[in-house]
């Protein structure tokens, strides 16, 4: 599978990530994204997952569990996990030197949201001697 080059973004998910991430000002927030297609992957979908961290003010972990779960649930049909968001409460959204050795999957979407001004970047990280690149977003009504 081809690493994603852009991202379709309908306002009402990123909309649901942003909410999400001001309701837990003082954590990150973090959840699942579950779309659609390869290289221009759509989202249909951000699952709030539970952070697990130890530090969640600065870190974030999703739970396996729900992992699991979603993977069970997308199984055999269309849709499937094309990623994950988490916030960056105090920071820029974009990822840091933490976020860069979690990225093992070249075909993760990385979506990071940052809270002042609210906004969804998106990031792809194919290499991880090279890190991450920036995802195009499209948004969609
Ligand atoms: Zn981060």
């Amino acid at each position: 599978m081809a690493a994603p080059s852009q991202l379709i973004l309908p306002d009402a998910v990123r909309d649901a990530m942003i909410g999400h991430a001001q309701r837990t000002p003082a954590l990150e927030c973090c959840g699942l994204l579950i779309g659609i297609g390869d290289e221009l992957v759509t989202v249909l979908e951000a699952c709030a997952v539970r952070n697990i961290a130890t530090t969640p003010q600065r870190r974030f972990e999703i739970d396996p569990q729900e992992q699991f779960r979603l993977l069970r649930e997308t199984r055999g049909g269309d849709l499937r996990i094309v990623g994950h968001y988490h916030s960056h409460p105090e920071g820029p959204p974009e990822p840091s030197a933490y976020d860069r050795d979690m990225a093992h999957d070249p075909e993760a979407v990385w979506c990071i949201i940052g809270l002042n001004p609210p906004v969804v970047e998106a990031f792809v990280c194919p290499d991880q001697a090279i890190g991450f690149v920036r995802l195009p977003v499209i948004a969609r009504p």
